[in-house]
């Protein structure tokens, strides 16, 4: 399963969720890239996955704490912020167009990219907004486009709690037991 759409440092959260990890292997690691397409510069050769995980636990405790009201905690900061370091962007006159370059290698270049996402949110206005999914055991993180959102999405946790409430009543009915 892949979840992408909300915010970039979100869609990073989101790649560990209730079944499964998609930063465990380069293949769905891949197809989860792919599914970026146009939001991040596609690596040219295969990333350090731990390195990438390092990023995403760091993103996690200051995205956790920032939404508990208080400051993310120094060692995560710390990740952040060298991830932000090692693959300045900088631009190149490409007659006639102004390319956006990176230093570092393909790694640092993703990270800092990832980073870069993580800090507009922790810093900018919507930070506040995050949601937590409403699904039993799920973690997924979403930035609501309006405030009755639940679910991370429909499909996968507001068919299931509906399915799951359907049968709990439905089997407590057939039980002879009145209906929650
Ligand atoms: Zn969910």
């Amino acid at each position: 399963m892949i979840l992408v759409g909300e915010p970039l440092a979100l869609d990073l959260l989101n790649t560990r969720w209730r079944d499964g990890d998609l930063l465990e292997d380069d293949a769905p690691f891949r197809d989860w890239l792919a599914a970026q397409q146009g939001r991040l510069t596609p690596p040219e050769a295969e990333v350090d996955l731990d390195a990438v995980r390092r990023l995403r636990q760091a993103v996690q405790e200051c995205v956790e704490h920032v939404r508990a009201g208080g400051p993310p905690p120094a060692p995560a900061l710390r990740v952040l912020n060298e991830a932000l370091r090692h693959a300045p962007a900088y631009r190149e006159l490409n007659w006639p167009h102004v390319l956006v370059r990176r230093g570092g290698d393909p790694t640092a270049r993703l990270l800092a990219e990832l980073a870069e996402s993580a800090v507009d949110l922790l810093a900018g206005p919507d930070i506040g907004k995050v949601r937590g999914c409403a699904g039993p055991g799920c973690r997924l993180l979403f930035l609501p486009a309006h405030p009755r959102r639940r679910w991370c999405s429909a499909a996968l946790c507001g068919n299931r709690v509906r399915v799951a409430r359907y049968y709990r009543r439905h089997n407590a009915t057939a039980d002879g037991a009145s209906p929650e």
